[in-house]
């Protein structure tokens, strides 16, 4: 068996000079585990955009309609953090089957990654810290309604809280939503999750990973949860200009290694979305992405 990697040319969208999300990310990552011969190893799976009634299983009417055609307000937009283009709705719906696709074949053969998504900041009605669709929250809605799952754990490393998904999953005892992030980052208003961990400014290897190996072991002992979506955000990374934490690239890589490890170890079914990345070298951002999916196909290779 090889491992399934969903991407699209059309996860990078142009956004124009100087705007701080490093939209080109998507673009470098495929072409890195491409170019050293990672996804000759792996299944490269394209997806179409998401069906606009699968987005509708999570976000409301009223929002989907108006996001795709463009008729935000200037006000909804800055929350985003994106100008709106017709490329950039198209990526939405793009990054949101690729989630969907690699929890299908995460689903049915055990581990698959998405080169894009985590957007972990949408709710229902809007968007805001660069996430337009909760692709995560909408992928777990279409197992339930396809394939009968009856519980979800979402594991989230990214350092931002995932508050749009804590929001979605509030009152659905289906569904575990865990936290681990920094204490004074953005979302500044913390909504609450199965299980939050907030950690101080400054974080570095050992207590980041101390805190991880404490707490994953007693959420999937505790809820069996039948699938994993797992938030492999890198803006954990010392050298991010948003993350506030202190984790060096071995270190994002232990991390890596320990949560799909534990998961495949214990035959749950896992599935990697990217999540956000800020630092300055945009080389670091591209090798940290690139690490979590070599860890997915050596560990898949064992
Ligand atoms: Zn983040």
């Amino acid at each position: 068996m090889t491992i399934a990697v969903v991407y699209h040319p059309g996860y990078s969208v142009d956004l124009g000079p100087a705007h701080r999300f490093p939209m080109h990310k998507y673009r470098l990552v495929y072409e890195r585990l491409a170019a050293e011969g990672t996804l000759a190893q792996a299944q490269v799976l394209q997806p179409e955009p998401a069906a606009t009634s699968d987005l509708r299983l999570v976000h409301t009417h009223d929002y989907v309609t108006r996001f795709l055609a463009g008729a935000m307000s200037a006000q909804e937009m800055r929350v985003l953090g994106f100008p709106w283009s017709a490329p950039l709705a198209r990526r939405a719906r793009l990054a949101t089957q690729g989630t969907i696709t690699a929890s299908l074949m995460a689903w049915h053969h055990g581990l698959a990654c998405n080169l894009a998504g985590g957007s972990h900041h949408a709710f229902a009605d809007h968007g805001e810290g660069f996430s337009v669709f909760n692709d995560l929250a909408i992928a777990i809605r279409v197992l339930q309604r396809d394939h009968g799952l009856q519980r979800a754990a979402i594991i989230d490393c990214d350092v931002h809280q995932g508050n749009g998904t804590a929001t979605i999953f509030a009152n659905d005892p289906s569904v575990w939503t865990c936290s681990l992030h920094g204490a004074h980052n953005y979302p500044f208003h913390k909504v609450r999750s199965s299980l939050d961990i907030a950690l101080p400014d400054g974080t570095e290897d050992a207590a980041y990973l101390a805190a991880l190996q404490m707490h994953l072991p007693v959420v999937l002992e505790r809820f069996q949860p039948q699938m994993v979506w797992y938030l492999a955000g890198v803006d954990p990374y010392q050298g991010d200009t948003l993350g506030r934490l202190a984790l060096t690239l071995e270190g994002l890589r232990q991390r890596d290694a320990y949560v799909l490890g534990t998961c495949t170890r214990a035959r749950i079914p896992v599935v990697t979305t990217m999540g956000g990345g800020y630092a300055r070298e945009i080389e670091h951002i591209v090798e940290a992405h690139a690490q979590t999916v070599r860890v997915a196909c050596a560990l898949d290779s064992m």
